[in-house]
């Protein structure tokens, strides 16, 4: 079984794609982590992540080290992440792997759970089921103000929101694989939900659709 998670920054993608996968005894890849990766390399080699030729051979050479780095979910490193995704040829170096993956997952698994931005439309479009899970840029904005707040940051709403939203612009409006959800997937609109419900929901989803693929 190949789950396609997708959504916008904060909308719950990772908490549910972790729970699916105990759940389903499915291998897990968190997909923004390789962009991470990218960015991240750019901005500790001193250049500009919007610098195609740079981004390229970041993502050329990626290494362990580079998805295992501690400044991986800074604020920085979310932006840098953004802007190497925009280039159409960082996305092509890190499709096999995606791909592999999904196909070949891990640890004798039988089924792999991707989340990102283009797992549904472009990566996996063959996904047995396909989840876009998204929820309002305040709730999303509040969500992550409350998570930097309990990691000991002393986060600024108004900069939090703004950084969201820029990165919603850049992730939305790019040519390349843009945020959207494939015309097949079940979109949850989580603005309203906390972490159980949206389990439950998708869980019904996914149970409903393997039961009709089975018939
Ligand atoms: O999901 P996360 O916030 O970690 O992703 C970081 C960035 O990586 C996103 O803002 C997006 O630009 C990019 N990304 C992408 N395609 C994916 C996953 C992430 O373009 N499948």
């Amino acid at each position: 079984m190949i789950i396609a998670l997708d959504g916008p920054s904060a909308a719950g993608k990772g908490t549910l794609a972790r729970r699916l996968a105990a759940h389903f005894d499915l291998a897990h890849l968190d997909t923004g982590s390789l962009y991470r990766a990218v960015g991240g390399r750019v901005l500790r080699e001193g250049g500009d992540p919007a610098d195609a030729a740079h981004a390229i051979a970041a993502a050329s050479a990626l290494s362990e080290a580079d998805r295992l780095a501690a400044d991986l979910r800074t604020e920085p490193v979310s932006q840098a992440a953004s802007k190497v995704a925009a280039i159409p040829e960082v996305r092509v170096k890190l499709l096999d792997f995606q791909r592999d993956f999904a196909h070949h997952p891990p640890g004798g698994r039988t089924g792999a759970i991707l989340d990102g931005r283009d797992i549904g439309t472009v990566i996996c479009p063959d996904a047995d089921v396909k989840l876009f899970i998204t929820a309002s840029l305040e709730a999303r904005a509040e969500r992550r103000f409350r998570e930097l707040q309990a990691a000991g940051a002393a986060p600024i709403k108004r900069a939090v929101l703004e950084e969201m939203t820029l990165r919603d612009r850049r992730d939305s409006e790019r040519q390349a694989a843009p945020l959207k959800p494939a015309r097949d997937a079940f979109v949850l609109d989580t603005s309203d939900l906390d972490a159980d419900a949206v389990f439950a929901a998708a869980v019904e989803h996914i149970s409903e659709r393997t039961r009709s693929r089975r018939a």
